[in-house]
């Protein structure tokens, strides 16, 4: 709860009891009991520093990988996107990037920037912040191969820098000294005269071809496990198309569920469920959700 501040105090935009679907990909989630987005770092610094040791707080982006349950999450959520929005360049190769930036206005800063090998995050449609999160990638980029530093922020609203050396990084897995957020990257790419936004419209068509763009999703719902691809394993399973309620296993990609207009996050959760369980049976193989699943049941 919050214990030194009242609302009117507040300069950024505080909601009671949020509807999550209005801030997934996938549209479905119940209430926050209480919703922030900051007007500025200083106020989400007074925010944080004004709630009580117990409150849950939970961070999000563009709801791009998130699962959030019918029943709503306890606690509050800081929405980055909307408030953290400054880029820059710094020198020759390097990047001032607010975890709220796009990582699509990201990709097209650095090619006007004449900097390569940031196009692969045109495809991802989540923020800065959440590409820090899950270490996003695609076609060969991953986001923190270009990690030079990063700022973060904790429960007390205190603010430091750390170096990528602080955390163990995965493949779509970072894991952090403690409980903070992303509020900034300094980020490295290289100088190329020949980065060109044709590059990132090549990759967004390649995307379209083989992707259900445009449909409610979180993009890959598992990882792909070693050697192997979960769209594989649950093609060859003949779950393409299968349905619980709402949710559908994508006929164009099958590591990608649909919310085919009514489905809830029960629907969706039990049709992860049904396919780890029959992709299990029919190869042997444990498969692991990408997506972060959070909140309550209804
Ligand atoms: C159509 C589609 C295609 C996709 N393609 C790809 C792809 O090619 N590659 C890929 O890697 N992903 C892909 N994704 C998944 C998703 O876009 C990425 O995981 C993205 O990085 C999530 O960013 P977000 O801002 O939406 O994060 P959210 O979904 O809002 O949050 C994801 C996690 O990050 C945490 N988080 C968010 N912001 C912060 C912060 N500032 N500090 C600390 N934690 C934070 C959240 O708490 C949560 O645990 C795709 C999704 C869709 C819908």
């Amino acid at each position: 709860m919050i214990e030194t501040l009242s609302v009117r105090d507040l300069q950024g935009e505080f909601k009671a009891d949020e509807p999550m679907a209005r801030h997934t990909s996938w549209r479905v989630g119940g209430p926050a009991d209480r919703f922030y987005r900051p007007a500025d770092i200083d106020d989400l610094s007074h925010f944080l520093a004004s709630l009580s040791e117990e409150e849950p707080v939970h961070w999000i982006g563009l709801g791009s990988n998130l699962l959030i349950r019918d029943g709503g999450v306890r606690g509050t959520v800081i929405a980055t996107h909307r408030f953290l929005t400054d880029m820059a360049r710094l020198g020759e190769t390097n990047v001032r990037v607010e975890a709220g930036v796009a990582c699509a206005k990201l990709a097209r800063q650095c090619v006007r920037w004449g900097l390569g090998s940031a196009e692969f995050f045109a495809g991802i449609p989540g923020t800065v912040g959440g590409a820090l999160a899950m270490n996003a990638g695609a076609f060969g980029g991953e986001t923190w191969r270009h990690v030079i530093a990063v700022e973060v922020i904790d429960h007390h609203g205190e603010r430091h820098w750390r170096l990528p050396g602080e955390y163990e990084i995965g493949y779509r897995s970072v894991v952090g000294p403690g409980a903070e957020w992303f509020l900034v990257a300094e980020l490295r790419f290289a100088p190329d005269e020949a980065a060109s936004t044709k590059a990132i419209r090549d990759l967004l068509a390649r995307r379209k071809a083989t992707q259900p763009i445009g449909e409610p999703s979180c993009g890959s719902v598992f990882r792909n496990p070693p050697g192997d691809y979960a769209a594989r394993l649950i093609e060859a399973a003949g779950l393409k198309g299968y349905r619980i309620g709402g949710a559908v296993v994508s006929d164009k990609h099958a590591n990608f569920i649909i919310n085919a207009g009514d489905a809830t996050a029960a629907d969706i959760e039990q049709l992860i469920q049904h396919i780890r369980n029959t992709v299990a049976a029919q190869h042997g193989v444990q498969l692991q959700p990408e997506v972060r699943i959070l909140g309550e049941a209804a």
